[in-house]
């Protein structure tokens, strides 16, 4: 007998609360991001919180894909919206500021950065990833106030709730200043998406999906999550070169996705399931460069085991 999708969110064929759902839902149309880079830069690298940044991030800020911080910003947008369209004609935009901490600097800086797209009719939303140390109460409420021109995403880097891992990768926060951001997050029009790592090195299985557990009590709206990538020239590869660290077989990462989503509840918008690694500086696992593959896989594992996100997830 054909097993039945039991997931509300089902027309497009997944058993999970996709992106792709929620953006044709919300606005109608298909709609893509052009990731930015607003030329910041993050207090984990200048010394206020840290130096050398986060053990696996790279020297663009994680940012491989934004557009080239050289360039106006709007010229960045322009040519990231050219080479969308090529492929959606018809899409609107997200404007994705990327690369580092995008409210690290002066309000009048991230004002000089988000006002340019706020009165443009294809921009449906706009994205700006950031940290839960760098978005004081002035800033927070200059970005609400944006909310009543276009959606604003918070994208809070987290990775892990466990306060020895953050110290292990020198996230340079801990997980008690995540959790009051959000707090006073959820107090406005913002949404939040934060931001996971699975197979972070010291991190078993329970305490990856403990990470989850605790971000499903969260009032957020939605979750990005990807299994960590070694990329060149970052000092976790230094470290993996030195003393390597068992990383996630394609096979275990699927498994243990599948296990997350259903901690997470329903509402929850699962952003990605997949991580974003220039492929010439990747060093592993390689598995992760066929993302179809790994997207397919937990579509067939969840259908195999007659799953679905929130299946087991606690309600706050
Ligand atoms: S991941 Fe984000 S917070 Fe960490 S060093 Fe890179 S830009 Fe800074």
């Amino acid at each position: 007998m054909k097993s039945v999708n039991p997931f509300p969110f089902s027309d497009d064929n997944k058993r999970y609360h996709t992106w792709n759902y929620y953006l044709r839902h919300r606005f109608g149309k298909k709609i893509a991001k052009v990731p930015l880079d607003g030329g910041f830069t993050c207090p984990n690298r200048d010394g206020t919180r840290g130096y050398g940044g986060c053990t696996f991030c790279t020297s663009s800020g994680s940012g491989e894909f934004a557009g080239d911080r050289t360039e106006p910003l709007l010229d960045q947008y322009i040519k990231g919206q050219a080479v969308m369209r090529h492929k959606w004609p018809d899409a609107d935009f997200i404007p994705y500021f990327q690369a580092y901490t995008n409210t690290y600097g002066p309000l009048s800086k991230i004002q000089a950065c988000v006002k340019p797209f706020l009165d443009r009719p294809e921009v449906a939303a706009i994205a700006i990833a950031t940290r839960a140390d760098c978005l004081e109460p002035e800033k927070i409420a200059w970005l609400a106030s944006c909310c009543a021109s276009k959606e604003i995403w918070l994208e809070l880097g987290v990775q892990s709730v466990h306060d020895a891992t953050a110290q292990m990768i020198n996230r340079g926060h801990s997980y008690a200043e995540v959790v009051e951001t959000v707090q006073r997050l959820a107090l406005t029009p913002l949404k939040i998406c934060v931001h996971l790592i699975d197979g972070l090195p010291g991190e078993d299985e329970e305490m990856m999906l403990e990470t989850v557990r605790q971000i499903n009590l969260l009032p957020i709206h939605a979750v990005k999550l990807h299994m960590l990538h070694l990329m060149q020239d970052t000092q976790l590869a230094y470290s993996y070169a030195e003393q390597p660290f068992p990383l996630l077989s394609r096979e275990e990462y699927v498994g243990l996705v599948v296990r997350q989503l259903e901690l997470l509840r329903t509402e929850i918008i699962i952003q990605r399931l997949t991580g974003d690694g220039a492929s010439d500086a990747l060093i592993a696992p390689q598995w992760t460069q066929k993302k179809t593959i790994v997207l397919n896989e937990i579509d067939k594992l969840m259908a195999r085991e007659k799953t679905w996100q929130g299946k087991r997830a606690a309600h706050g």
